[in-house]
């Protein structure tokens, strides 16, 4: 897609920090890193959301984010990671073509990363999961 900054990275059309490719994945630095060694890896194929990436691609880009992530980290001399996919701009997507990113981690590193989280209230967890199971058959 033209109009997608991603796909002109992948395509030679902008520049970027290229970490490592192979025929399906591309994995470069974020340009506005959160820490150190921020990278993402995309498919070089453009697809929205992680729902419109084949399978071949699914699997690639996970083997290439097993692969990447404790590279960097180790370089970066970070003791952890997060990886992280925004899905939908509800969600903090920006970019429209899929990426997760990898966010290297150190102890007190002042990032930090909490959600509000909540409990169910009594039977809404069984009947959620039902639910949610009968639309998966
Ligand atoms: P998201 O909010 O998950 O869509 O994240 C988009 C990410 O892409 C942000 O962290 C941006 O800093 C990053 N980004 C945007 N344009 C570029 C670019 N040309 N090269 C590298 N990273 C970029
Ligand atoms: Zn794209």
């Amino acid at each position: 897609m033209s109009d997608c900054i991603f796909c002109r990275i992948v395509a030679g059309n902008l520049p970027c920090w290229k970490v490592w490719e192979d025929a399906l994945v591309l994995a470069f630095l974020d340009i506005n890193p959160v820490a150190e060694g921020h990278t993402l890896v995309i498919p070089k194929a453009h697809a929205r959301d992680i729902t419109g990436m084949t399978r071949e691609d699914l699997a690639a880009v996970t083997a290439a984010l097993a692969r990447i992530a404790p590279v960097v980290t180790d370089l970066v001399g970070a003791e952890g990671f997060n990886l992280l996919n925004n899905c939908g701009c509800v969600a903090g997507q920006v970019v429209e073509h899929v990426h997760f990113h990898i966010i290297p981690r150190k102890e007190a590193d002042g990032r930090g990363y909490r959600w509000i989280t909540s409990t169910y209230p009594e039977g809404r967890g069984d009947q959620l999961a039902a639910r949610i199971a009968g639309a998966l058959s």
